[in-house]
C-alpha cells in the first residue's frame, strides 16, 4: 500500500469514524424547554444542556419522547448545524 492509498484509507475511516454525523432525534425551535421529553425517557440518553434537550446514541427508539413533546418539536435525522459545520447544508 503506497502512502497515497494510506492517506486516503486514513481519511476514509475519520469521515465513517465521525459519529456527530449519524442521524438523531433533535429539538426543532419550537422547543419551550417544558423538560418532558427528558422525564419521559426510560433509558436517560437525554442530557439537559442549556435549557434544551439533547439526545445521545444509542437509545432504545421507543419514542416515547417524541410522542409526549406538547410542541412537536422532537424530530429525527442529522441536526441541520451539524450538517453546516460540516459544509453539507
Ligand atoms: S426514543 Fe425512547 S429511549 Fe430514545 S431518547 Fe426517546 S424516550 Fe429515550
Ligand atoms: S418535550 Fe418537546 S417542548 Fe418539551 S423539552 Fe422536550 S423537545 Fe422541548
Amino acid at each position: 500500500m503506497g502512502i497515497a492509498s494510506i492517506f486516503k484509507w486514513l481519511v476514509k475511516k475519520e469521515k465513517w469514524s465521525d459519529r456527530s454525523r449519524e442521524p438523531r432525534f433533535y429539538a426543532l425551535e419550537t422547543c419551550d424547554g417544558c423538560r418532558l421529553c427528558y422525564d419521559e425517557c426510560p433509558t436517560g440518553h437525554i442530557k439537559w444542556i442549556n435549557d434544551r434537550p439533547e439526545w445521545e446514541k444509542p437509545c432504545l427508539m421507543c419514542a416515547s419522547c417524541a410522542n409526549i413533546c406538547p410542541s412537536g418539536a422532537i424530530t429525527y435525522g442529522v441536526p441541520p448545524e451539524v450538517k453546516k459545520t460540516k459544509g453539507e447544508a
